[in-house]
């Protein structure tokens, strides 16, 4: 069953349209990538589930209930939960600060402790803070506040952007551990063979619309799209 279902959802901010009835749906313990160049819209997309876009029309259901136009907070707090790209850590909090602040807004959060399980690296950091972490363990303390919170769908914004190749590696171990506890995920990725190492199936869009949807294993074969539409060849 569909726990997310967009359909014919246009975007825009302000008097600039950004998606064209873009549809697309994710099942219950998928994992599903967007992918699509630089402004194609994946952001957006995203943004667009969570309600902070400043305008869409058309339809978004979360498990049934109609979210299309319900705020922020709400859809937040009906267990959809994203990391976006740029992170949003609190720099002056530490390590263990940031996540306890991301429990104790959660209606059902997991134990901090749970996530220095998870990420290791976090452990040896408790006491950093934000501000003074690399990239990639800043992006596991995002991934980290979001987990904590016990979501029902982790919405990923391009995880390993900017990100040295052994963290990418650290990530997807991560990540592949994160899906076996049957947490839904939707992510964007430019870093497509990362994408189709975790997902199972991907949407590709291009200026705001989708190009194609099918299994990760179909797209393997579509060269043609991922030159296309990726810069992949
Ligand atoms: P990227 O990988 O660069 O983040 P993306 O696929 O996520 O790309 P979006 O960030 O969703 O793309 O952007 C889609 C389009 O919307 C782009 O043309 C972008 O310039 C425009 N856009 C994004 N945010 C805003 C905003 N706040 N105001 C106006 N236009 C925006």
């Amino acid at each position: 069953m569909a726990i997310l279902e967009m359909e014919n959802v246009d975007v825009y901010y302000g008097n600039s349209h950004v998606l064209f009835d873009l549809s697309l749906d994710v099942e219950e313990n998928e994992v599903v990538v967007l992918l699509g160049r630089n402004g194609a819209g994946k952001t957006t997309t995203l943004r667009s589930i969570v309600g902070s876009v400043p305008r869409r029309e058309g339809r978004i259901t979360y498990r049934g209930t109609d979210i299309a136009d319900a705020a922020v907070d709400r859809i937040s707090g009906m267990g959809i939960k994203l990391v976006p790209e740029d992170r949003r850590i609190f720099p002056t909090l530490t390590v263990h600060e940031n996540l306890q602040v991301a429990a104790e807004t959660a209606g059902d959060p997991r134990p901090v402790e749970e996530m220095y399980e998870i990420f290791p690296t976090l452990d040896d950091l408790r006491d950093s803070l934000g501000r003074d972490l690399s990239g990639g363990e800043q992006q596991m303390l995002s991934v980290g506040r979001a987990l904590v919170q016990n979501p029902d769908l982790l919405l990923l914004d391009e995880p390993t952007e900017g990100l040295a190749p052994v963290i990418v590696e650290d990530l997807r171990r991560v990540f592949r551990e994160i899906v076996e506890e049957d947490v839904t995920v939707l992510l964007t990725e430019q870093n497509v063979q990362f994408a189709l190492d975790l997902a199972e199936r991907a949407y590709v869009i291009e200026k705001g619309s989708n190009v194609w949807e099918g299994s990760v294993p179909e797209l393997r074969e579509r060269d043609d799209l991922l030159e296309e539409y990726l810069s992949v060849s």
